[in-house]
């Protein structure tokens, strides 16, 4: 099922190739688009079992068709795949393809969905998407890992046989697999595991590193696709593939290694990053100047204070990342390995560099986990403070990076504002602030948790964010009872 809202009209050009657009004015909010996923699947990485039915962790195979899992909770699957193998279509195919490759299962989803009338026109849009496969061959990584875990296992099972009508090959087969990575997002199963849910439309937007559209998952995986800013009649619709929080050269390389594109949105074109500075260094000529990347130029870095124009070579400011990036990985969750590493790159990288938000974001979640577990005792309030710190930073970036409706802005709103009232509650139950004192800080919190729901209006109920959005209208009640209490003078 995909239905559209009918202010957007579908068009297609040399540059995007088929997208949509806005035909009228759109508001925030608005809903879009919404969509069933054509298929959910595990990794083709996955090397364990899951339930055909639910996805869980599964321990029997199905009695009827011998093939797929089942967990204890699921009698049945898809019926016309339990029914392909049941009658024996698929008889010369192996009983532990699934079993000994799970990977294949996505593909194996799309291959039985082509064979079903009333699914093919769903399967034709995904089918209709471009793939140049030479743009992929011998490339190590992706193209080696679909022929191990999927296309190999395939064409050996004897599954193209019992499938004449589409002809497959190992070239089709890859191409699908490309056209399942290309259309598909990450979804979260109820047993936390990641999977990949493949939408025709949603999934298929052109994308911008700055997107106008919100995508809501709900724990059915139907997608809704909403507006995250006012959107004008003839405006494209964008969705982000990529990681908002890291640098420009890091996102591009993320998006050339998942959707084979180079970007060119605002954010890319931008050296500041939006005024972020998200890949700014500190120069190391003047105190107090930064030095931004030369995008169209040398690709160096050169001290935005024309006085000075100091230049850092690419070379030494990859080499840099680099060896950050080594060490962020060998810190393993050692709080005082992170803090020295933010010491020490606190004097060569711009506050906001992405690696120094990488950095406290690890620091933040190790001194909630350790006040999880109420490890730390006494200098709690200055951990306390630390992390309200740590969260306070990640505001003003997260804010001017996603505009509009954004869930990266309210899930650290959200962050800011467990440590804040945990930290003001404490301060004011060890008399370090007077009622009037506390009363303030409740009213600043309580303007925090609102911002948080304003931003989450929009998600549905069912979802992550939906539990997120009670978690914290939970929060506000307690704020809101304690500012009737302390709150009159
Ligand atoms: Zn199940
Ligand atoms: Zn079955
Ligand atoms: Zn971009
Ligand atoms: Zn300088």
């Amino acid at each position: 099922m995909q239905e559209y809202s009918e202010k957007l009209e579908d068009i297609y050009d040399e540059k995007l190739g088929r997208h949509l657009v806005a035909s009228l004015s759109i508001e925030p909010g608005e809903t879009l688009l919404e969509e069933q996923p054509l298929l959910v699947a595990p990794h083709w990485e996955c090397d364990r079992l899951k339930c055909a039915q639910c996805l869980q962790e599964s321990y029997v195979i199905c009695r009827r068709c011998q093939v797929y899992p089942l967990c204890m909770d699921c009698s049945e699957h898809d019926a016309f795949e339990c029914e392909f193998f049941a009658s024996g279509a698929g008889s010369g195919i192996g009983k532990d393809l699934l079993i000994k490759n799970y990977g294949i299962c996505a593909l194996l989803k799309l291959l039985l969905l082509l064979e079903q009338p009333d699914q093919r026109a769903q399967c034709q849009i995904l089918l209709e998407r471009p793939v140049k496969l030479e743009d992929y061959r011998n490339e190590d990584g992706v193209w080696q890992e679909h022929e191990e875990q999927v296309v190999r296992p395939i064409m050996d099972s004897g599954l193209a046989e019992a499938l004449p009508d589409q002809q497959l090959t190992s070239d089709a087969l890859h191409a699908h697999c490309i056209r399942i990575d290309c259309s598909a997002y990450e979804v979260t199963a109820r047993d936390g595991d990641t999977l990949k849910g493949v939408y025709v439309r949603g999934a298929n937007l052109p994308h911008s590193c700055v997107p106008n559209t919100v995508v809501a998952l709900d724990e059915q995986f139907n997608l809704k696709l909403y507006a995250a800013v006012p959107l004008e009649s003839g405006q494209v619709i964008f969705t982000s593939y990529a990681n908002p929080l890291m640098g420009t050269s890091q996102r591009q390389h993320q998006l050339r290694m998942t959707r084979h594109m180079e970007c060119a949105c605002v954010r890319c074109l931008d050296p500041t990053e939006l005024g972020t500075h998200m890949s700014s260094m500190k120069c190391r000529d003047c105190s107090d100047g930064y030095a931004v990347c030369d995008l169209r130029g040398t690709g160096n870095w050169r001290c935005l204070d024309v006085s000075c124009g100091a230049v850092i070579p690419a070379a030494d400011v990859h080499e840099l990342l680099a060896e950050v990036g080594g060490a962020l990985v060998d810190a393993k969750g050692e709080l005082s390995v992170y803090e020295s590493l933010l010491a020490q790159n606190k004097q060569l990288l711009h506050p906001n560099h992405f690696l120094l938000l990488d950095i406290k974001q690890n620091i933040a979640s190790i001194l909630r986990a350790a006040a999880l577990m109420n490890s730390l005792n006494d200098p709690c309030k200055k951990l306390l403070a630390r992390r309200v710190e740590l969260c306070g930073d990640l505001l003003p970036i997260c804010r001017a990076v996603i505009p509009g409706i954004s869930k990266l802005y309210a899930i650290a709103l959200f962050e800011y504002l467990l440590s804040f009232v945990e930290l003001t509650e404490l301060q004011f139950s060890e008399g370090d602030v007077d009622k009037k004192g506390y009363a303030a800080q409740l009213k600043r919190a309580q303007s925090v948790a609102k911002e948080a729901l304003d931003l989450l209006q929009f998600e549905p109920e069912n979802s992550a964010e939906g539990f997120l959005t009670e978690r914290i209208a939970m929060e506000l009640e307690r704020i809101e009872s304690d500012l009737m209490k302390y709150g009159k003078h």
